[in-house]
């Protein structure tokens, strides 16, 4: 496995790559690599000649008192499970080169960008397009690998790709989970143990939800109500639980078709977010 640092080094690696006619796959992370990351990798793995990962915290996506300087770091752990997951290159580029002094360029997907996480986290998505904009100029990958856990961040950056025309293709990878259900997250590593436990609930109120609607209820208002009163009894503060359509994010109250149940909740300092596609039939 090769490591860059440089922004013009990796841009060279891709040029050459893609010269020489092979086929580079792309997997974007913020590091601290757990098993969620990983099945990326095989996915991308099977699909490309060439697995690239970045490894960058992203700083202009979190706001103020945000957690930027206490978000998870662990540089060797991450290049010892990218080596065991047979990356070829990981690319940490550094803020400096990132966002340089004088940095004025930003993306902006209107609407679905302004919903949900990004109605509770301003500008979340902002950084977000405006970072992955410039690693797919950078990497040049064929193909990019996001994560259904962050469900919103597809839709973004799935719409930021057709809006600009990047020649690049979309492939999204289902959540990876806990034994217990619970998604897995850096973040998970801020729960102490009685929140841990609590937490599982999140994925459970989901899983009830939708075996409610295998059982006929159609009333969007009904199952969200309990999923929040599942969620409230261990303890969880919502900061949104809603049922969307899952192509434009815009609430639905009657589920027919695929709908999207998406929750955001915090336990302790943690922030963590989850959802799961109820399907309401014809
Ligand atoms: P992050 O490092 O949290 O920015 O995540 C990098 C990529 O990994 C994103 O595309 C995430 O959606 C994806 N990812 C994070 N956690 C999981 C998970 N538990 N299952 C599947 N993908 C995940």
């Amino acid at each position: 496995m090769r490591k860059f640092h440089r922004i013009s080094s990796m841009q060279r690696w891709s040029q050459a790559q893609r010269r020489a006619g092979r086929r580079i796959g792309f997997v974007p992370t913020m590091g601290a690599l757990h098993d969620g990351h990983l099945a990326l990798v095989r996915r991308c793995r099977r699909e490309n000649d060439l697995v690239v990962m970045s490894v960058f915290v992203n700083p202009i996506q979190f706001a103020p008192g945000e957690d930027l300087d206490a978000y998870p770091r662990d540089k060797k752990r991450d290049i010892l499970l990218a080596e065991g997951a047979k990356v070829d290159i990981m690319f940490f580029p550094t803020r400096e080169e990132m966002f340089p002094p004088g940095y004025a360029t930003y993306v902006d997907v209107e609407g679905v960008s302004s919903v949900l996480c990004g109605a509770s986290r301003p500008g979340h998505f902002r950084g977000v397009a405006t970072v992955v904009a410039k690693l797919l100029h950078i990497v040049q990958p064929d193909t990019l690998y996001l994560g259904r856990k962050d469900y919103q961040q597809c839709v973004v950056l799935k719409r930021m790709i057709r809006d600009l025309d990047f020649p690049v293709r979309v492939r999204t990878v289902p959540t990876v989970r806990e034994p217990d259900g619970l998604a897995m997250s850096s973040r998970n590593r801020y729960l102490d143990e009685g929140d841990r436990r609590r937490a599982v609930v999140l994925h459970r109120s989901l899983l009830e939800g939708r075996r409610t609607v295998r059982a006929g209820e159609r009333d969007a208002g009904k199952i969200l109500r309990r999923i929040r009163r599942r969620i409230e009894a261990e303890e969880g503060r919502i900061d949104y639980i809603v049922c969307v359509d899952p192509s434009d994010l815009k609430p639905v109250k009657r589920i027919h078709g695929r709908v999207l149940v998406a929750a955001a909740v915090k336990w302790g300092r943690a922030r963590l977010i989850d959802n799961m596609i109820f399907n309401g039939g014809v």
